[in-house]
């Protein structure tokens, strides 16, 4: 059997929140030990704090390079949602859609491959720790490794008519702090410098930033700021995360975040802004188009492909110039909550698929 979903449930089981280092370990260790039997050698970037970040390696040869990569955190800490179950349907559990369900995936596919072929060559696989977190950490290292591949196919889950996933929008997240002069409100009102009311004008400048025609929002998602009532507020802080579509609109909203003292019009107030693009946008371009058609003759059908407004680690692979298509996990919902499911069909569906594109681009002894 091609899917074997005890195995499924094992990484499961195994609770990998991105801030459990000691899970995220254990969960490497064990798919590690399942690419090691089709011949992969281990790279480890290890990490102190977080989750270590392996990359499976196979043997390098003449022809392109096929990155697949998934990553091994989940959003549920221990103790909130825990166990792997099923029934002829489905599958339940941290994980089994986003993103462990697609690494399965993945693993299954090269097993058929290699069971077909015997060797693999020039196809790697990179799992990260921290995706969930935004990839603070790992985003360089999956741009640098990636510099390195032709094609990367990333295993977030399928869309619902098995879509695969063309487009993400970018995100960028910025930290602004505004201060101001406090006062008391009754005696020295005039000397009082209100920072509340600069971040009251910010936050109506910062969302005509917004343009939906275009897929761009920006969303002052969180206000804090003053003191008391009788105080003029002396400081105030926004966080406001913004997302876009393509780079004419990153390049408009990363500026208007650089020219942000100039939209601020209470005097003698100041902003201190950081942060900034978190995840390039992931737009479809002529080498995804060229790689999608491929894979459609591969297949021998065309595939139903959709954009997403939210991101993954495709965004990071696209934004370092190399193809790449997104969503080759299983279809599954609930993601990010406690109904997260995953549809046993689409398993047995993706592994077919993915074997047979990877069988096509594998280079063997
Ligand atoms: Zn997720």
């Amino acid at each position: 059997m091609s899917v074997d979903f005890t195995e499924l449930a094992t990484l499961i089981n195994l609770n990998s929140h991105s801030h459990n280092k000691a899970g995220i370990d254990a969960n490497a260790a064990i798919f590690g030990s399942w690419m090691q039997a089709l011949g992969y050698a281990t790279k480890t970037y290890h990490r102190e704090a977080i989750g270590n970040h392996v990359h499976f390696c196979a043997t390098r040869r003449d022809g392109p390079r096929v990155l697949l990569l998934g990553h091994l955190d989940t959003v549920f800490p221990p103790g909130t949602f825990t166990d792997f179950s099923e029934d002829e349907e489905w599958v339940y559990g941290p994980g089994v859609c986003d993103m462990k369900g697609g690494n399965y995936v993945a693993l299954c596919a090269l097993r058929k491959v290699y069971a077909q072929q015997g060797d693999i060559g020039n196809i790697d696989m990179l799992l990260v720790s921290d995706e969930e977190t935004g990839s603070d950490d790992s985003k360089a290292l999956t741009a640098k490794l990636a510099a390195d591949y032709d094609i990367a196919l990333v295993f977030e889950a399928a869309g619902k008519n098995n879509e695969v996933v063309i487009a993400r929008k970018g995100i960028a997240t910025y930290f602004i702090k505004i201060t101001g002069k406090g006062a008391h409100a009754g005696n020295h009102y005039s000397e009082g410098v209100n920072a509340n009311l600069a971040a009251a004008h910010l936050t109506i400048y910062l969302t005509s930033l917004t343009c939906l025609e275009k897929g761009t929002t920006v969303n002052v998602g969180k206000i804090t700021g003053g003191l008391s009532a009788n105080t003029i507020s002396p400081q105030a802080q926004l966080v406001v995360e913004a997302r876009f579509t393509g780079n004419d609109e990153k390049r408009r909203i990363l500026a208007a975040f650089e020219h942000l003292p100039k939209h601020n019009p209470v005097a003698d107030s100041f902003l201190t802004v950081t942060g900034g693009l978190q995840r390039d946008v992931m737009q479809s371009c002529a080498k995804q188009k060229q790689l999608l058609r491929q894979i459609e003759e591969i297949l021998g059908y065309p595939l139903n492909v959709e954009k997403r407004g939210g991101v993954s680690d495709a965004n990071v692979t696209a934004g370092a110039g190399v193809a790449t298509l997104d969503g080759f996990g299983p279809f599954g919902d609930g993601d990010h909550t406690i109904n997260e499911r995953a549809s046993k069909a689409s398993f047995h569906l993706r592994v077919n698929e993915v074997a047979k594109i990877l069988a096509a681009f594998n280079q063997p002894r």
